[in-house]
């Protein structure tokens, strides 16, 4: 279902193909150019689960960042549709250059910064908030974006971003959690546990 590799370096030795991974969310952090913005696979896999696309939808992912919600996003459906709202033009391209890449060459990317950046956008069946979630009005307009029954999902990490969520889950419901991951990594010759900081995750079908 997803179309050839569009990118010419694509077929290039050691560079990802969209055919060389799977189509189940939650590819390795290998598969995307990234400069170190980038959903954490584990997270990524539970996001896009509870996102949960459906033939023809349209999602916003607000803070594209490495693009990858959008692109596990497209990937999900040939006739999914997708737009991202990244404000760093740096990380705009690479997002484009990750769509190719990974056979999703519709994502549509808009540079700009949210919510000033959505105006305009088509009614979305659901969004994904990953960034940006302390500028004024943000949740409220993505919220009030949706059509009836669509789904939002939203990311935090800092105290700031969290309470937004909590506050959220008190007045919309949903589902609220906390994932929090651990990798294998080493203290000095020893093989330990790495922990990354943990990820509080709301979401609910407005
Ligand atoms: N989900 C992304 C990672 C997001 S990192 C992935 O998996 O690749 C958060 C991103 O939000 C950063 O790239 C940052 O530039 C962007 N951002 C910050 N404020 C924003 C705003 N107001 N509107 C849109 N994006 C914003």
């Amino acid at each position: 279902p997803v179309a050839a590799a569009t990118s010419p370096g694509a077929s290039t030795p050691g560079t990802p193909a969209s055919d060389d991974w799977g189509l189940t969310p939650g590819l390795p952090e290998e598969a995307y150019e990234h400069d170190g913005q980038i959903t954490k696979r584990e997270v990524r896999a539970v996001t896009l689960a509870l996102l949960a696309p459906r033939p023809g939808e349209l999602l916003w992912d607000v803070g594209g960042g490495s693009g990858s919600i959008g692109i596990e996003w497209l990937r999900a459906h040939e006739s999914c549709r997708a737009v991202t709202v990244e404000p760093r033009a740096d990380r705009a391209e690479r997002i484009t250059r990750n769509a190719a890449t990974l056979g999703a060459p519709g994502l549509e990317v808009v540079v700009g910064r949210a919510p000033e950046a959505l105006d305009g956008l088509p009614t979305p069946d659901a969004v994904f908030v990953g960034g940006g979630l302390t500028a004024p009005g943000l949740l409220d307009l993505c919220l009030a974006a949706l059509r009836p029954g669509g789904r939002i999902v939203a990311n935090a990490v800092t105290h700031e971003t969290e309470a937004l969520l909590l506050a959220a889950h008190r007045r919309h419901g949903g589902f609220l959690g906390r994932i929090a991951v651990e990798r294998v990594g080493h203290i000095g010759g020893f093989t330990a546990w790495t922990p990354s900081r943990a990820i509080t995750t709301w979401s609910a079908t407005i």
